[in-house]
């Protein structure tokens, strides 16, 4: 008896030193990982707050085109804590939070954050608004949207691009964001008429069911011109009574809207 519970005590005293040891290292290496992770995130964090100030500059330097010297405090807050990054290929992760666009694969580029930051900014979005992007792309332009307003709808024609950003939005949880493939000079009929629409590609003129689709009172951004040399971003307004203004805020270079209208 007594050499079998000193035996089952040697047993018994492993087991425990093993689990010990075990629960140990658990104890070492889960807080590392965690450290490891929120100080990645911190240093993404300190990236993108450099990356507004970046932005702020830029609205200094160029307010005569936007007729302001700083833009709506929640387009910024958006801009702050939206993570670039995980909008651009891993490899291009280091250079996200530069005020740069960045190859995104298919030709297309994600925008510079100026560029995003203002024709946000100059939609003049309210909370309940539904708003329309065309040309997906990265999924970044939508995201920043997607803090702002109640409902994003987002078309993108290049198909691999397309499911990437639906991908991504799920992944990143954006429940609020409803994204298709297909050709967006067409608009979204069936959840039009929005409050906004922002178009982030060249396109030569207008695009009449955009124009229809928009409700009166809404705004739309969109660059206009050939795709060769520079276009004119447009502020496009339509007013209650349907009628049409447009006011050319600054000089930009997009990738054209393809598409065969
Ligand atoms: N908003 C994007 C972002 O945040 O990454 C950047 C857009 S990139 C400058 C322009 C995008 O418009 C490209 O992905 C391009 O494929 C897309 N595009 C071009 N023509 C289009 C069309 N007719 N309908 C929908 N998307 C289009």
């Amino acid at each position: 008896m007594h050499y079998f519970l000193n035996k089952l005590n040697k047993h018994t005293i492993r087991a425990c030193l093993t689990l010990l040891v075990l629960s140990c290292l658990l104890l070492v290496s889960y807080p590392a990982q965690v450290s490891a992770s929120s100080q990645e995130d911190l240093n993404y964090m300190q990236k993108r707050q450099h990356m507004v100030r970046l932005i702020e500059d830029d609205v200094r330097r160029t307010s005569v085109y936007l007729d302001k010297e700083a833009l709506d405090p929640k387009v910024m807050q958006a801009m702050s804590t939206v993570p670039r990054h995980k909008f651009v290929p891993e490899n291009r992760w280091d250079d996200a939070y530069q005020n740069n666009p960045l190859p995104i694969g298919h030709g297309q580029t994600i925008s510079q954050p100026y560029i995003v930051a203002i024709m946000t900014d100059l939609l003049k979005l309210s909370e309940h608004d539904k708003v329309l992007e065309i040309g997906t792309g990265s999924g970044y332009q939508a995201a920043i949207l997607a803090k702002l307003v109640d409902q994003v709808y987002s078309i993108e024609i290049i198909k691999p691009l397309g499911l990437q950003a639906a991908r991504l939005f799920k992944q990143l949880d954006y429940k609020n964001i409803s994204s298709k493939v297909g050709d967006g000079y067409y608009g979204w009929e069936e959840h039009a008429p929005f409050d906004a629409i922002i178009v982030t590609a060249a396109a030569s003129h207008i695009p009449h069911p955009l124009i229809k689709q928009l409700k009166p009172g809404g705004h739309m951004m969109i660059p206009v011109g050939s795709h060769f040399i520079t276009q004119q971003l447009l502020l496009v307004t339509k007013a209650e009574d349907g009628h049409i203004t447009t006011k050319q805020i600054l000089p930009v270079r997009f990738v054209p809207l393809t598409g065969d209208h």
